[in-house]
């Protein structure tokens, strides 16, 4: 397998392409990773959610990451993680338009609300269903891509051997 980085450009059209995410966020030094919907736009991530852990932690530290890919295989996949800052779009007549746009955008897709509000059971009790809209100012992107490559060179280091790096690794020299 070969993996070569892809441009910015090429990463942000996969980033549109996709709905499907992972993001992370970080409180006191422990990450925390969530599926979520959402859609791009201008240099932002917009998405839909409640208010619950990973809000408040996305409120307290605003740095985030997101994740996103698409794998036909082992030897086949696009992959893009974003580096950005969290930004709450507010319930304030400010902010109005701007949340608006994000609904519009999202309602492209069926049900788009629904991941986001769903009722939750945890410990017994409901947790309230206090809804958020966001986005994520992307600071930084990065894509790779792995594709099969020259066989012979893949060869050469893929197999795990007797005496290859493999041995040497589980031995620990
Ligand atoms: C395909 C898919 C798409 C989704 N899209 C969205 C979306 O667009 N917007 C959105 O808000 N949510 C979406 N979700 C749900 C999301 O991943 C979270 O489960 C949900 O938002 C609750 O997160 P929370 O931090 O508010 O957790 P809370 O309700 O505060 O939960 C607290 C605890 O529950 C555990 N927990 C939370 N979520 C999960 C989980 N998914 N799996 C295992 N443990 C969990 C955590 O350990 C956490 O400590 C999606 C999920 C899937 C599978």
């Amino acid at each position: 397998v070969q993996i070569e980085e892809v441009g910015r450009q090429a990463s942000i059209e996969l980033l549109s392409r996709l709905r499907l995410g992972r993001l992370a966020c970080a409180r006191d030094n422990q990450p925390y990773v969530t599926p979520f919907y959402y859609c791009y736009n201008d240099g932002y991530i917009l998405s839909f959610s409640t208010v619950g852990q990973k809000i408040e932690w996305m409120r307290s530290n605003p740095r985030v990451c997101v994740q996103v890919d698409e794998i036909k295989g082992p030897q086949q996949w696009t992959c893009v993680i974003v580096f950005g800052r969290y930004e709450e779009l507010p319930h304030s007549p400010e902010w109005h338009q701007m949340r608006e746009m994000v609904h519009s955008l999202l309602e492209q897709y069926g049900n788009w609300w629904e991941p986001g509000f769903a009722q939750t059971i945890i410990g017994g009790a409901a947790r309230p269903l206090v809804p958020v809209f966001f986005r994520i100012f992307i600071e930084q992107v990065t894509g790779h891509k792995a594709s099969p490559g020259n066989d012979a060179a893949a060869a050469k280091i893929s197999a795990p051997k007797s005496g290859g790096w493999w041995q040497r690794l589980r031995k620990g020299s």
